[in-house]
């Protein structure tokens, strides 16, 4: 160890402080979709196009028909921590967009290249091609005819990472897969998008692995998602619970959405297709896991079950700040809220049980 041995202490110089914290945004290929995806959901889109070359190694490239990006933020969209949704800390409590803390892009332009291509209602059918440098600084720009709408290109993932660049080569198949289950939480939730995703290989035909219909119920799309051949197998999960119990306050908590049927034909050898909603985030939740698939195994002991499952609560009772993808929660009430989740449950997995304990009760 040479530096710091004569005993002080020096900052980091801005460019590294912006490097390492780049990379801690943007850990792997599926956070940068996940990133891209959330800022054409905030901007109003109905049409999303996640288009990737070799699984994303060679470019992500994510279109949309959102509201665009005005001339105002041209020169800033990729400055760390600019962003046009909260503030100050005091916003993140009611915010109700997926990104606030303006890390993405401005992360995005130091593991790669960025090139953004962007319409405004008012400049439609002229945009914008905006290039941005790896500081996250406006480079170039050049007029291009685009319609209403943002895409958002990024090529050379990790080129100057050769460590992740490496291991993301390695695991691009592991890689790839985890990139389209983060989209498929997209597609499930996000009522009223067509929300679509392409994978051009060298040399091999487009393929699709996620496709969602604007109109689609919440029904079609977690089938969309997960196999039309569940269809049969889904029973819709439907809890309200009104906050406080007999021993603790809490919000009301609803539940919603489906979950397949305890019997061996709706479940599966794997846990995956397993997707938790927060207030409409899609999220890690592995308590909420655990119940769901003990409950489960409790009648299938070699399955697991498939599930796309709602939860909505007050605003005031989650904190999604805690991880930079934003994909682990704190739940204030989170024993309520387990205990809501049991409740939805127990009316699919036991229906003679619970309509047992109904009609006791009354
Ligand atoms: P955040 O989403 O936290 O604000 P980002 O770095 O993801 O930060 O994006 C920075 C800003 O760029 C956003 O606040 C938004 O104003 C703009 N922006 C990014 N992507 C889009 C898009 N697809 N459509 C419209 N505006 C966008
Ligand atoms: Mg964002």
């Amino acid at each position: 160890m040479t530096a710091g041995a004569d005993g002080a202490l020096r900052p980091i110089g801005a460019d590294s402080v912006r490097r390492l914290c780049a990379g801690q945004v943007i850990v792997d290929l599926a956070t940068s979709v996940k990133e891209l995806v959330e800022n054409s959901l905030d901007a109003g889109a109905t049409q999303i196009e996640v288009r990737l070359r070799d699984s994303g190694l060679t470019s992500i490239t994510v279109v949309d028909n959102g509201q665009g990006i005005a001339e105002a933020g041209h020169a800033t969209a990729c400055r760390r921590h600019w962003t046009s949704k909260i503030r100050s800390f005091e916003d993140v409590e009611g915010v109700a967009t997926f990104g606030f803390r303006g890390e993405a892009l401005s992360s995005l332009c130091a593991v790669g290249s960025v090139t953004v291509t962007t319409a405004t209602r008012e400049t439609a059918p002229m945009g914008v091609q905006l290039e941005y440098a790896a500081d996250g600084e406006l480079a170039a720009q050049t007029a291009v005819a685009r319609e209403r709408g943002t895409t958002v290109s990024v090529t050379g993932l990790f080129a100057k990472w050769p460590v992740r660049l490496q291991d993301l080569r390695k695991n691009i198949r592991r890689e790839y897969l985890r990139l389209v289950a983060l989209v498929e939480q997209y597609a499930i939730v996000s009522d009223g998008v067509r929300l679509t995703l392409t994978n051009q290989t060298r040399g091999g035909a487009a393929t699709a692995a996620v496709r969602t219909q604007p109109q689609a119920d919440r029904l079609a799309r977690t089938v969309a998602v997960c196999g039309a051949a569940l269809r049969p197998h889904l029973a819709s999960l439907e809890h309200r619970a009104e906050g406080a119990t007999t021993t603790a306050a809490g919000p009301p908590i609803a539940i919603s959405g489906h979950v397949s049927k305890a019997t061996p034909e709706a479940g599966r050898s794997a846990a995956d297709k397993q997707y938790f909603f927060v207030n409409g985030r899609p999220c890690d939740f592995p308590r909420a896991k655990r119940l769901v698939n003990e409950m489960y195994r409790a009648h299938c002991p070699t399955r697991f079950p498939v599930y796309a499952i709602s939860i909505a609560i007050d605003a005031r009772s989650i904190d999604v700040n805690l991880t930079p993808d934003k994909r682990a929660i704190l739940v204030r009430h989170e024993p309520q809220l387990l205990d809501a989740l049991r409740h939805a449950l127990t009316r699919v997995f036991e229906p003679d049980e619970s309509a047992f304990s109904v009609s006791r009760v009354q």
